[in-house]
């Protein structure tokens, strides 16, 4: 099995190294947390290791239901092996319930269902502050093909379709999250990053209280429990 080598990138969350194999990379999941374009920093205790058991969790179920992603293996608590894809500059965001940035632009009342999921794109650029963009500029720009878009559209809502009955299941609302998708060795779109309270928001179904980054986002406390018993209803 392929073991970590030279590091390439370091993001805000984890630790990207090449392996033995060229077709792997491995993940180094880090208790480091940003928001709003890394103004705001600290660090939730254990949160790597949390969130790499949740996203494993994410990633075999998502496989078990017919959508296929990067993930191979943690070979430990904090590492992930994937396979390597061409990264897509496009983070695609499935929505549920209002809240967040797309509350900001509508203007309706946070917590409404919407009547079915809203699919957005971001572009992936920090010096831009990942701006909202549409099909248009991914085609004009050459980020993806309309191949590729309508593929990455698909997938996202497969995902939602998995996702969101299976935390409800748990007793979570699935009000919207962040997925990123690369081009794999055939040129395939494929599934990739990372499925976590990280990249997620959840909400309790009873109480609507929020167990994601949200509480590090907003200062209110609770943080590492919240990841716990997200990883505690999701991977036991
Ligand atoms: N999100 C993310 N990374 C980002 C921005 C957003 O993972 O750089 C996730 C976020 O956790 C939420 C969803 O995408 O689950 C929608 O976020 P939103 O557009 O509401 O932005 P925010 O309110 O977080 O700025």
């Amino acid at each position: 099995m392929a073991t970590s080598g030279k590091m390439i990138a370091e993001g805000k969350a984890k630790r990207i190294y090449e392996t033995d194999d060229p077709e792997f990379l491995m993940f180094y999941f880090k208790d480091d947390a940003t928001a709003f374009n890394a103004q705001k920093k600290g660090s939730i205790e254990s949160k790597g290791i949390l969130n790499n058991r949740i996203s494993r969790r994410f990633f075999e179920l998502l496989r078990e239901n017919g959508v296929d992603n990067h993930f191979v293996d943690c070979p430990s608590e904090r590492e992930m092996l994937v396979r390597k894809v061409e990264i897509i500059p496009v983070e695609t965001v499935v929505r549920n319930i209002i809240t967040g940035s797309l509350q900001k632009r509508c203007g309706r009342p946070e917590g409404e269902t919407l009547p079915r999921p809203i699919v957005e794109y971001f572009y992936k650029d920090d010096d831009l502050g990942d701006p909202m963009i549409n099909d248009e500029h991914i085609l004009i720009f050459s980020w993806a093909t309309r191949e590729e878009l309508d593929e990455i559209h698909r997938q996202a809502l497969a995902v939602n379709a998995v996702l969101e009955p299976f935390m409800r299941e748990r007793g979570v609302l699935l009000v919207d999250f962040k997925l990123e998708f690369g081009r794999d060795s055939s040129g395939n779109v494929l599934l990739a990053d990372e499925i976590c309270p990280d990249t997620c928001r959840f909400w309790d179904i009873e109480t609507r209280k929020k167990l994601d980054k949200d509480r590090f986002r907003q200062d209110m406390g609770g943080v590492e429990d919240a990841y716990q018993e997200i990883a505690r209803r999701v991977a036991g």
